[in-house]
């Protein structure tokens, strides 16, 4: 998929995804708080762009939830120095969707096994269009949201987030450099729930609203 953000087009890289990065999300899903960010990927072939209408309901598996987060794109090759350093590595900012398979992943979790199957799957990781970074952009208020059939579901602020955007970077490019397309997805915040067949999803950021229907 071919991502623009500020008149540029960046190839989309690896899908980067951070679990339980906000306690109060961690807390409804029974999940202890971490030391250290919790980080697993998604294919390119989740991606889904905000210019398609639909999302398909997963042929397998019952109950889809929604996981609306801040989605930073990476425009430069490395690795951070520090998180300061980290800041001229972002290109973009949108909001984005990690929907997950809750029924399928609370069975692999049970077994001790990984969450692929539950949150890996084709078009499991919609975004929003990207705004450009700018330096000035102050990262640990960003607030975000996600509505279905038009009532609130998900309403947050990256300044609740455990560990902040700057530390999730130089934390991943501690295991992989970091390349220009490389998307993270940056934890979702509570008010996690079920999407059914014909639901509308609509998710915000910065006064902008990307919408899809399940289908
Ligand atoms: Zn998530």
């Amino acid at each position: 998929m071919e991502i623009n953000v500020g008149g540029k087009s960046l190839a989309a890289g690896r899908v980067f995804c951070i679990g339980r990065n906000y306690a109060a999300h961690a807390k409804e899903l029974k999940n202890d708080i971490p030391d250290e960010p919790v980080i697993f990927c998604k294919p390119p072939t989740a991606l889904v762009s905000h210019l398609q209408r639909e999302i398909p309901f997963p042929s397998f598996g019952s109950v889809l939830h929604h996981e609306v987060e801040i989605v930073v794109l990476i425009g430069k090759a490395g690795k951070p120095e520090s998180e300061t350093d980290a800041l001229n590595y972002i290109a973009g900012l949108t909001a984005g969707l990690d929907l997950t398979m809750r029924d399928v992943q609370d069975d692999l979790r049970k077994q001790g096994l990984s969450w692929e199957k539950s949150k890996a799957f084709d078009c499991s990781a919609p975004l929003g269009e990207f705004l450009p970074f700018t330096p000035d952009r102050h990262l640990d208020d960003l607030r975000f949201s996600c509505a279905v059939n038009g009532g609130i579901r998900q309403s947050g602020n990256t300044g609740n987030m455990l560990f902040p955007i700057p530390r999730l970077m130089v934390e991943i490019s501690r295991y992989w450099k970091l390349l220009p397309g490389d998307l993270i997805f940056t934890g979702t915040p509570e008010g996690v729930g079920p999407l059914l067949r014909g639901d509308c999803i609509e998710i915000a950021f910065n006064g902008n609203k990307w919408a899809w229907t399940i289908s």
